[in-house]
């Protein structure tokens, strides 16, 4: 078994880090982007406990069956996920933002209706603009 991660689903909630036992788990922002996250998973120090997988919100970690081959000591620090996870931008304002996938929104509220998905292309602060014209100025 290995630990899978989709970096275009993740939602940069740093669970898997903070629920890891083996540490194994490092989320930082980039030195010379900072709309940019690295996300590393070391292969060689994951227990396959399967806590990140199983409290992911968005569906980013899973474990596969494809074998976790053992690497040899030398190897420690390549036999790794390396990936880049990048933010997006609200739709309104153009502020940089984390993208709400739709299985992040279909796990938050049980489905991921158009409406949903355009309300979630918003900034929270354009959100709670767009929500508060909607509900108060035009009920
Ligand atoms: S399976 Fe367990 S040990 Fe491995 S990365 Fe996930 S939380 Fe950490
Ligand atoms: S992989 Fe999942 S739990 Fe980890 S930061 Fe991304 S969305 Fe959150």
């Amino acid at each position: 078994m290995k630990i899978e991660f989709d970096n275009t689903v993740c939602v940069l909630c740093h669970t898997c880090a903070f629920v890891c036992p083996a540490n194994a788990i490092c989320i930082e922002k980039t030195a010379n982007n900072n709309e940019v996250y690295s996300f590393t998973l070391w292969h060689n120090s994951c227990t396959l406990c399967g806590n990140c997988s199983y409290y992911c919100p968005s569906g980013a970690l899973r474990m596969s069956d494809k074998e976790n081959a053992i690497s040899l000591q030398k190897h420690k620090y390549t036999h790794a996920i390396h990936k880049a996870v990048s933010l997006t931008h609200c739709a309104s304002c153009g502020e940089a933002m984390v993208a709400l996938p739709d299985t992040f929104l279909a796990n938050a509220f049980g489905s991921h209706t158009p409406l949903l998905q355009e309300h979630f292309r918003l900034c929270p602060t354009c959100r709670r603009t767009h929500t508060f014209s909607q509900r108060v100025l035009n009920p």
